[in-house]
C-alpha cells in the first residue's frame, strides 16, 4: 500500500463502528497531513505546542486537534484557545492549571480532557496511578473544576512484543474505566473515551474497549 489514502482507509476499515481514529501527525509536513485531510480526515493528534500551533495556524481550520505529549504548564495558553481534547493529563497541578487557562480565557468554556494513566512497566513513562485517581475522584475534588470536562481516560501500554502483557495492561486500564464509569461518573454521559492503542497494538486496543485510537506511523510510514 503505497500512499497515505490507501493506508487511511485500511486503518479505518479494521476499526469498529464507534472508535474514533486520531491520526497522529506529528514530525509529519503540512503537504502530508493535507493529503488525509482531502482523504476525508478531521480529527488529527500532535505531541508538541509548537508544531501544533504552527501546523493550526497553516491548516484548515475545520480540523479538529488533540494534544496527546507531555504538556508544560507555561505552554498551555498557546493550545487552549482551539485545541478539543487534551489526551495527556498526567498531574492535578497541569488539570488545576488547565482549568485556570480555559476560565480566563473564556469563563464559559470547557475543555476536554483525559486521564493519563500509567499502565506500562517502563517507569519513565508519565500517568497516574489508578490510587492516585480513585483518591482524587472520591474526594469530589473534580467538580470544583468547572471549566474542565472529563471525558475519559489514556494509557500506553509497554513497548513489548508481548501480545499478552499488551493485553493484560490494556484490560486492566478498562475495567478500571468501567469502574469509574459506575463509581463517580453514571450521571455524566460524557465520560465516554478510552484512548489506547497505536500503530502497532490498536487491534487489541480495538478488543480492550478503546474508543479513540492514537496512529501514526501505520498511516504515515511506507512499510517494506
Ligand atoms: C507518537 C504517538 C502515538 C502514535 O504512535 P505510532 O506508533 O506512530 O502509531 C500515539 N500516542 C502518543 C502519545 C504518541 O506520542
Amino acid at each position: 500500500m503505497g500512499s497515505i489514502t490507501e493506508r487511511l482507509n485500511f486503518v479505518k476499515k479494521n476499526l469498529k463502528k464507534g472508535v474514533r481514529l486520531v491520526v497522529v501527525s506529528k514530525f509529519q509536513n503540512n503537504e502530508s497531513i493535507i493529503e488525509a485531510y482531502n482523504a476525508g480526515h478531521r480529527l488529527f493528534g500532535e505531541s508538541r505546542v509548537q508544531e501544533l500551533c504552527s501546523k493550526y495556524r497553516a491548516l484548515p481550520k475545520d480540523i479538529e486537534w488533540h494534544f496527546i505529549g507531555h504538556l508544560q504548564t507555561n505552554k498551555l495558553n498557546y493550545i487552549i484557545p482551539f485545541v478539543n481534547t487534551i489526551h495527556s493529563v498526567d498531574s492535578l497541578r497541569l488539570l488545576d492549571r488547565i482549568n485556570h487557562c480555559a476560565l480566563k480565557y473564556n469563563s464559559n468554556y470547557r475543555i476536554k480532557i483525559l486521564l493519563q494513566m500509567h499502565i506500562a512497566q517502563e517507569p519513565h513513562k508519565f500517568g497516574f496511578s489508578f490510587e492516585e485517581i480513585d483518591f482524587f475522584l472520591e474526594k469530589k475534588m473534580w467538580k470544583s473544576f468547572r471549566n474542565i470536562d472529563i471525558v475519559g481516560l489514556m494509557g500506553m501500554a509497554t513497548f513489548t512484543k508481548n501480545q499478552n502483557q499488551i493485553k493484560k495492561e490494556f484490560t486492566s486500564l478498562s475495567i478500571f474505566f468501567s469502574k469509574l464509569k459506575n463509581q463517580y461518573f453514571f450521571e455524566k454521559k460524557n465520560f465516554k473515551e478510552l484512548s489506547i492503542g497505536m500503530s502497532d497494538d490498536y487491534l487489541l486496543a480495538v478488543e480492550c474497549g478503546s474508543t479513540l485510537v492514537r496512529i501514526g506511523r501505520d498511516i504515515f510510514c511506507k512499510k517494506n
